[in-house]
């Protein structure tokens, strides 16, 4: 495997350094850092797998970078290139067209190149969608969801998500508690409905205290993290474990560290719990699929992932 971790500035400058590896790279992942990223290794077996002769690298941008090393992507002969932290905003701001998703999550993760046009796309709400029902076999609408940082760029994909699917309730959580209420009046539209769901709000903002939480997850079937808590080992509880019940699903969408606290503590209540791997592969596999057109080979990608962690 390819571990070299490409300078934007590379491609900017020398687009054509692309198309002479071997295989050619023709997908990547920029990022500012890029070296953590799981991408390369599942999507490269990807791509073995259905016989593609091509290699996804990383590319180092940093945010001055990002658009015309983007811009650059033609040139090189790529087939398109997925974005992580932090350059997903950034991308939505690049490209010439973004798909409906993406523009109200404010947030591309997926670039096709088609032609010169740069088309923006987010998997990560997708994905998240799918992951959900592999291991809880539950679906957003049918949940009363809490979202613990609505605040932040993954939080927001979630929660427009869960807009776009018209779950049960939605309570947003976030320390800074301006951003959940200011979220929370821009989803309002997506929850106004006859639908009978009981004395509770469908739509709620919260702000990240234990006296608030306790009394929202008497209301919850699905709490979700999208806050970066869990990725040290020595990060605070997110939930104080009291608070948590065995009739919960808990998915948290960090993996840096395998089994987070909450998902130790979730466990320890008798709840069902899952970590971000599954949202990773599948908002993978959703990318390719968006620049092959075709099934991507899920079991493929999985085993990958796995024998990567
Ligand atoms: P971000 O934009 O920086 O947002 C961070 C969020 O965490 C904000 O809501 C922030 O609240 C909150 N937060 C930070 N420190 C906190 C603390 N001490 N107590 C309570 N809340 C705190 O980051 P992001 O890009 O959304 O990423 C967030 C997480 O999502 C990361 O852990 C990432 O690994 C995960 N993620 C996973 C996948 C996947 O495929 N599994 C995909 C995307 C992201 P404030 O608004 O108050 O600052």
């Amino acid at each position: 495997m390819n571990d070299t971790i490409y300078e934007a500035n590379q491609l900017i400058t020398n687009a054509d350094s692309f198309r002479s590896l071997v295989p050619p790279a023709r997908l990547s992942v920029f990022g500012d850092p890029v070296a953590h990223s799981k991408s390369p290794g599942f999507q490269n077996a990807a791509l073995r797998s259905c016989g593609i002769a091509a290699q996804y690298v990383r590319i180092h941008a940093r945010p001055d970078e990002l658009s015309a090393a983007l811009r650059a992507l033609p040139t090189a002969g790529f087939f398109g290139t997925n974005v992580t932290i932090p350059h997903k905003a950034g991308a939505l701001a690049t490209v010439d067209e973004a798909e409906d998703y993406a523009r109200k999550s404010g947030a591309v993760n997926t670039v096709v190149v088609d032609g010169e046009k740069l088309i923006g796309f987010n998997t990560d709400g997708p994905g998240l969608l799918r992951a959900l029902r592999e291991e809880f076999y539950a679906d957003l609408r049918d949940l009363r969801v809490m979202l613990l940082g609505a605040g932040g760029g993954a939080g927001r994909a979630i929660a427009v998500q869960c807009a776009l699917e018209s779950c049960e309730r939605l309570v947003l959580v976030n320390r800074t508690f301006e951003k959940a209420s200011s979220l929370a009046q821009e989803l309002s539209p997506y929850f106004r409905s006859d639908r009978l769901v009981g004395p509770a709000e469908r739509l709620e903002a919260i702000p990240h205290q234990e006296r608030a939480l306790r009394e929202q997850l008497a209301k919850t079937d699905l709490v979700i993290n999208a806050t970066s808590i869990g990725m040290k080992r020595t990060d605070p509880a997110l939930i104080p474990a009291g608070l948590l019940t065995p009739n919960l699903m808990v998915y948290d969408t960090v993996y840096a560290t395998g089994k987070t606290r909450l998902i130790e503590d979730a466990e320890a209540a008798g709840a069902r719990a899952a970590n971000g791997l599954s949202m990773l592969l599948h908002q993978g596999a959703l990318s390719f699929e968006i620049w092959f057109g075709r099934a991507a080979p899920l079991e493929v990608m999985r085993a990958a992932l796995k024998a990567a962690n």
